[in-house]
């Protein structure tokens, strides 16, 4: 049985509540995980406190060079962290290596820190005075991640958070910690100081004790939406900057001209990947055209039965299980009530069971056809391996559904048609958009974010917009006059004629 503990200074800490973690393969326990409370959040705070100073004033060259390190062992320990990934969240260890590439991107993103942090000059913005713009770090700030990437929700906040000078607590899922924990672990392996990353374990409490902290300037919180949305009300009441990503409900729109076959493809990931349980996933495929339809639940048949699933540890599958037997019965009742709703179940996997894995929480592939708007299972987001084929007349019928939702975080069109993929990319209100590419996830270098309520706050996480987020603005005007230089009192308001 393996115990978590808790990462403050530099030190492992344990807490005397703890929180069982299981693995969903097996449905064994298989791990404490401490709960912190209170006393232990501050503990984590006062650390952060403490090692800001020296760390605020590290030239940023020298804390690149603890992140370039980072990425070495990063790369290093890859296998040790996939399988604790694959173990206790229980998506396959190719995806889950897929997940920590994409976490190591954001640390080769915060190696440029020292050009990031250039800042902005202006010599002779007015007579004799140069004026510029410099970015200096918050102080304390906080990540709250969620279970479904362990590993790479986690790299979307520090790795930057620190490289700009701040320091750092994060709040890992309850649910799969141990990835989270031994990637911050690696990073203090890499020449951190003691106090500038501290991991705190828990829930609830933990999370509101870091809200309601003076000391704490900043969350960055990824989750589902009604916790994004109280994160983002009660960490603005107490004065801090917010970014709060949440849930989604993402369509692809697939036009009678879209290459099918591709389109199915590329489906089969999008939707059943990770078992459903991605933000970015596609739930909902919206047909323009019924013959686009009855073609695609067609070609998407065959495929959902050949669908590879068992524990994630294993290779070569194409699916693990979901991640608690509480998210799987909430799944299977969305597949009821969808059922009951008149919505059409042409595959069923809730019958599913995996040789050898019985206990574990595993649900096969399920695709309803007929979906219709005023359904549960088309309003809110399952987030299991749940596609729902939604049949409209046209574009513009597809874009209006999808403008409708209540979530904005991804979304596709499959074409071949550059006109209407313009249209679509220019008026769908969402923050990320793929034509062909039904999981478009911004690289590193760009940011990530959703629109509407998946998104509480106004930065987008990682990229461009993180260096803004965890640094405030500071414009300095300056002036040497000469000795010589007569001056005299200005009463009206100085500007450049
Ligand atoms: P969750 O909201 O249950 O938990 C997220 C974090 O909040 C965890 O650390 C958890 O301990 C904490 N938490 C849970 N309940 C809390 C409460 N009442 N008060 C304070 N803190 C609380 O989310 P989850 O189930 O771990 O993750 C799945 C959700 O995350 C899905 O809705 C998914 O769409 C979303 N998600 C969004 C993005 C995005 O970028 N928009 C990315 C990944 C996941």
């Amino acid at each position: 049985m393996r115990t978590i503990a808790h990462l403050i200074n530099g030190e492992a800490v344990n807490s005397q509540r703890t929180l069982a973690v299981t693995n969903p393969s097996t449905g064994q326990v298989t791990g404490q995980v401490a709960d912190a409370s209170a006393a232990d959040v501050e503990r984590a705070i006062a650390a952060a406190k403490d090692a800001f100073p020296a760390w605020r004033d590290t030239p940023p060259a020298k804390r690149a060079q603890v992140m370039f390190r980072f990425k070495q062992l990063l790369e290093e320990h890859a296998e040790r962290i996939v399988q604790l990934v694959s173990e206790e969240h229980g998506k396959t260890v190719e995806d889950a290596l897929g997940e920590l590439k994409r976490g190591i991107e954001n640390v080769e993103y915060a190696c440029g820190v020292p050009e990031l942090l250039k800042g902005e000059y202006s010599h002779n913005a007015g007579s004799g005075i140069d004026a510029w713009s410099n970015f200096q770090p918050l102080g304390v700030v906080a990540g709250i991640t969620p279970f479904n990437f362990p590993a790479m929700v986690p790299l979307w906040m520090y790795p930057m958070a620190i490289a700009c000078g701040n320091t750092f607590i994060l709040k890992p899922s309850e649910k799969d910690p141990s990835a989270a924990l031994a990637v911050a672990e690696l990073l203090q392996e890499a020449g951190l100081p003691k106090g500038v990353m501290n991991v705190v374990h828990g829930g609830r409490e933990a999370v509101e004790t870091l809200l309601d902290a003076k000391e704490v300037k900043a969350i960055s919180f990824v989750g589902s939406t009604p916790i994004a949305e109280t994160i983002y009300q009660r960490g603005a009441s107490t004065g801090k900057r917010v970014q709060a990503l949440g849930g989604a409900k993402n369509h692809a729109v697939v036009l009678p001209d879209a290459d099918l076959e591709n389109a199915a493809n590329t489906l089969m990931g999008a939707a059943y990947g990770s078992c459903g349980e991605r933000c970015m996933a596609i739930s909902v495929a919206v047909c323009v055209g019924d013959e686009t339809a009855d073609r695609l639940v067609e070609t998407l048949l065959p495929k959902i039965a050949e669908l590879k699933v068992g524990p994630g540890t294993d290779k070569g599958l194409d699916m693990g299980p979901l991640v608690t037997a509480a998210h799987r019965d909430k799944v299977l009742g969305y597949i009821e009530e969808g059922v009951s709703a008149g919505a059409k179940l042409v595959a069923d996997g809730r019958d599913l069971s995996v040789a050898g894995h019985e206990e574990g929480f595993f649900v096969g592939g399920c695709l309803f056809d007929h979906v219709t708007r005023d359904m549960r299972i088309y309003q809110e987001e399952i987030f299991g391996p749940v596609l729902c084929i939604v049949r409209v007349g046209s574009l513009d019928d597809a874009m209006a559904l999808i403008n409708d939702h209540e979530y904005g975080n991804g979304t596709c069109l499959f074409t071949r048609d550059g006109e209407a993929a313009r249209r679509f990319t220019d008026g769908i209100e969402v923050g990320m958009v793929g034509v062909n590419v039904p999981l478009p996830v911004p690289v590193a270098y760009h940011s990530f974010g959703g629109w509407k309520r998946s998104l509480f706050g106004d930065l987008h996480a990682y990229g461009p917009d993180s260096v803004r987020f965890y640094t405030r603005r500071k414009a300095v005007s300056q002036r040497w006059p000469s000795v010589s230089e007569a001056t005299r009192a200005e009463f009206s308001f100085p500007a450049n004629q």
